[in-house]
């Protein structure tokens, strides 16, 4: 097994050029322009899962692997609030993160910047049928921008954090 790594992890990071598309180059490109110019290079996101079934988590995972990459475009995740440029939801919001998220709201610096991400926050996926779930987040934070898709995939991100940073910010 350890045999097996030796040969293949290095093959992997040599070759991480190569299996990015023309697509993922593009945006690499001009979401590092973005982030350059809005952000000092630095794009502080702080996620908070409430009540998600994990995927959207794993796909947001995704975009720091080394085929991603996202970080040396100067994406970075903070455990801190008070740090973070933008405040990333998914999942329904369950009576017990409700409040939870208000406060980290109320904390998040100016201008304060949400995206609401995948279908959970709005509603639009399964399993809102449950005592547990408070209203869709959209009626308590009505300038979040939302990145829809069940879960949305890594590319589908990409093209939604640019048009955000574009249009949005
Ligand atoms: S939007 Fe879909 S994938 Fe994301 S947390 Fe909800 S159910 Fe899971």
């Amino acid at each position: 097994m350890y045999k097996l790594f030796q040969d293949k992890v290095p093959f992997a990071q040599s070759n991480e050029n190569r299996f990015k598309d023309n697509e993922l180059r593009r945006l690499d490109r001009l979401i590092k322009k973005q982030i350059k110019e809005k952000f000092s290079s630095e794009l502080n996101l702080y996620i908070v899962d409430s009540a998600s079934c994990s995927a959207c988590e794993l796909e947001l995972q995704t975009l720091f692997n080394p085929l991603y990459n996202i970080s040396k475009n100067g994406v970075k995740v903070v455990y801190e609030i008070e740090k973070a440029d933008i405040l990333i939801i998914t999942g329904l919001v369950s009576e017990n993160m409700y409040k939870e998220i208000l406060d980290l709201y109320e904390q998040l610096k100016e201008p304060k910047r949400v995206i609401l991400f995948g279908d959970c926050p709005l509603f639009k996926a399964p399993f809102q049928d449950t005592f547990a779930i408070k209203r869709p987040l959209e009626f308590e934070f009505s300038s979040a921008y939302n990145i829809s898709g069940c879960p949305p995939e890594p590319k589908r991100i990409l093209n939604e954090l640019l048009h955000y940073l574009k249009e949005y910010i």
